[in-house]
């Protein structure tokens, strides 16, 4: 058997992806993510900008103590004061590189550095060997490589090798390359520079286009054997190269391509979620791989396939990639097969009479509200079949909210089951929190709350909120949506949505 090459993940989150409008971390959050970056199983972490601010250095200092298993990088322009710091702050890494960066474009140089190429080349020497008397991995980046004459970053490359540089980064710092052309790019610099098969080859691409993840895999297939990366492609404008698309490009057309990675696939949606949590980016609903709907299906010819076999309309397996549900949403477009699959896995068996009575309220209802949750689907269910199917019902709700110190909130529950209403109140600093704090204490079971996500939906008179909540029981997740005028009242129907969720699979004892 032969072993397939990796590819190098040279993570940037913490560095470029922090360069996002909005996104700044504090330096404990860049640890923790850090953390999570090493459990994926990254090659290099740029964890920031050392020189930058006490923060930053302070963070890829700790850092670099922290995860002795990865390679820190520490990032630098070519000037003296940016290098120093960079090798202050990596210097108790295990293994360690010093990354400095300078513009190798006409229009950089010209507009931005004012200064001519016969200097920037001896610059790039000058620093590259400053840089190697410190550190043995140097990284040397031809800032906006994607726009310099070929002869012209040739020159510039081949100084940095002569210098001792070992890794060579040719980003698309602009966003503008077509795939051809950067890999062409790559291939020229590779065979025309000297000393060039002793280096290893970086791509480092931007988003502007949409062309960020092409473009990288257009520099592997011409000998690039780095790829810089951020979670959720997050980065300076629309982002980088992302992580979690290149390397499920990589692993679904393996044979194509031939490489491997070392990223542990079953953690991509949870340091996905993360991250976006952690720096206040949420995810478009159609993102590839870790968006809400990248493995929903509602089309009911794409749902009758897929419950007769999921090749047919999946290319990667969701479960694979730490995703909890492999959820169809079921619409206006879902046919009986899929609702009936859906009854189902809650461990409910419908005869056809009652299938087909449930099916036409089912299209009422997915007509006027677009998408029918589990939860509404199991009060359907419930009322067709003359059974009680879910546990709980949120009854009344009131909430105290203002600029008092806290918010203060009263609900009643309904025990299906055993015919009864109970009531609770709980404060928050939030709304929000005070609901679910006072619903918590009415469910009668363990269940952990994990998460609320709240979207507001612009399209639908009565559709104003939505709100999904994922709770964990016995070890797994289960997610609830509900959708209401009231945020408030979104989020606590969703929070009951989930709990009822879990426990039709897991009755109470
Ligand atoms: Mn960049």
């Amino acid at each position: 058997m032969t072993t397939i090459p990796n590819i190098t993940i040279f993570d940037t989150t913490l560095r470029d992806g922090e360069q996002a409008p909005g996104a700044s971390l504090q330096p404990e959050q860049k640890i923790q993510l850090a953390a999570k970056l090493v459990e994926l199983g990254v090659d290099v972490i740029e964890p920031g900008f050392p020189i930058s601010s006490p923060g930053e250095f302070a963070a890829v200092e700790a850092i670099s103590r922290q995860f002795q298993q990865v390679e820190i990088c520490g990032f630098a322009r070519a000037v003296q004061g940016d290098i120093d710091a960079a090798v202050r702050a990596t210097r108790d890494a295990e293994r360690r590189r010093i990354h400095l960066f300078l513009s190798s474009s006409d229009i950089h140089l010209q507009h931005q550095l004012r200064i001519s190429r016969k200097e920037a080349v001896a610059k790039a020497r000058q620093m590259t060997a400053y840089a190697k008397q410190y550190c043995e991995r140097v990284e040397f980046t031809a800032m906006d490589a994607a726009r310099t004459g070929i002869d012209d970053l040739i020159e510039m490359v081949e100084a940095a090798i002569e210098e001792g540089a070992t890794i060579i980064n040719l980003p698309d710092t602009v966003g503008y390359a077509l795939p051809g052309e950067y890999g062409e790019m790559f291939r020229r610099v590779r065979e025309g520079v000297r000393g060039g098969n002793n280096v290893q080859y970086s791509a480092h691409c931007h988003n502007d286009l949409g062309l960020a993840v092409a473009n990288s895999l257009a520099a592997i297939q011409n000998g690039a054997t780095q790829i810089e990366v951020t979670v959720n492609g997050i980065g300076e404008r629309t982002g980088n190269c992302a992580l979690e698309e290149l390397v499920m490009a990589l692993t679904t057309r393996q044979e194509s391509i031939g490489f491997s990675t070392g990223i542990v696939k079953e953690k991509l949606y949870e340091v996905s979620r993360l991250v976006s949590g952690a720096m206040h980016f949420p995810m478009a609903y159609n993102k590839p791989i870790v968006g809400r709907n990248a493995f929903q299906h509602e089309s009911g010819i794409h749902q009758d396939g897929l419950l007769k076999d999921r090749s047919t309309y999946e290319i990667m397996n969701p479960e694979s990639l730490g995703i909890p549900r492999n959820m169809i949403i079921l619409g206006k477009h879902s046919g009986r097969h899929a609702l009936k699959d859906r009854i189902a896995r809650y461990g409910l068996q419908i005869n056809e009479e009652e299938l087909e009575l449930l099916y036409i309220e089912f299209k009422e209802t997915a007509d006027r509200l677009k998408v029918v949750s589990d939860d509404l689907l199991l009060q359907m269910v419930s009322r067709t079949m003359g059974i009680t199917a879910q546990n709980y019902e949120l009854g009344e709700v009131q909430v105290l909210a203002g600029s008092a110190q806290n918010r203060v909130a009263a609900i009643t529950l309904r025990h299906l089951h055993e015919n009864r209403e109970s009531s609770h109140t709980s404060t928050g600093d939030g709304p929000l929190e005070a609901v679910i704090a006072a619903i918590s204490q009415g469910i009668d079971a363990e269940i952990t709350f994990v998460d609320l996500e709240l979207h507001s939906l612009s399209a639908g008179e009565e559709a104003h909120a939505e709100a999904a909540v994922t709770v964990e029981c016995q070890g797994t997740i289960y997610r609830g949506t509900a959708v209401h005028q009231d945020i408030v009242m979104a989020a606590g129907l969703a929070y009951v949505a989930a709990c009822n969720s879990a426990l039709t699979v897991f009755p109470k004892a």
